[in-house]
């Protein structure tokens, strides 16, 4: 790991950072997906991307596991972030577990959600005493600006465009609308389409 110069300089010198003993635990952030993505953006702070597995996927049981340990500490809302976390084979069913104990929040690029995904969020949330939310990153308002650091394309994908959403009936992988960058699945999942 590397420290600020001033940081650096501070250890080197012998000084000791001030403890800070932890109380409890208001929100717990879960690094679910590790350092995998299917996008490679230029400013990821965590160097995530399409294989890149230096911070491996979390197992559905280490989840719980750390779930459990937050709850032990009064965490009483839950974050996931990775990488993607949608690129994590088991992401609904840890969120439909998560969902038990708290608020869950997902931050996610918007560019994994199939139609079966969105309606299972959906009824997720619904089904929940407690909220859902996904907030979906845009790096401004225009494909040029988002696209130049995120890739060709994501921009559309983002906002619910760029699938096979203008073929209805041709399969299962229908994107749904996104107008704005945080939704929930319900107001998702019930969106008119874009024009
Ligand atoms: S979507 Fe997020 S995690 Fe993935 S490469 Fe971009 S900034 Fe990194």
């Amino acid at each position: 790991m590397r420290f600020l110069p001033a940081a650096e300089a501070a250890v080197a010198a012998g000084l000791v950072a001030p403890l800070q003993p932890l109380f409890h635990l208001d929100a717990l952030w879960i690094q679910v997906a590790g350092t995998l993505c299917n996008l490679t953006c230029t400013h990821c702070f965590v160097s995530s991307g399409p294989g890149d597995d230096h911070h491996a996927l979390m197992a559905r049981d280490e989840v719980r596991n750390h779930v459990a340990d937050g709850l032990a500490l009064g965490a009483k809302e839950f974050y996931f972030t990775g990488g993607e976390p949608f690129v994590h084979p088991a992401m609904l069913e840890i969120i439909e577990e998560t969902l038990e104990h708290g608020p869950v929040t997902v931050l996610t690029n918007g560019t994994l959600f199939t139609r079966e995904r969105v309606t299972t969020l959906a009824r997720l949330a619904a089904a929940s005493r407690y909220a859902l939310e996904l907030r979906v990153s845009l790096d401004g308002p225009s494909a040029a600006e988002h696209d130049r650091l995120r890739g060709p394309g994501s921009f559309e994908r983002a906002l619910g465009g760029g699938h096979d959403r203008q073929q209805p009936g041709r399969g299962s992988s229908s994107c749904p609308c996104f107008s704005s960058d945080v939704r929930s699945p319900a107001a998702v999942a019930t969106s008119p389409p874009r024009p």
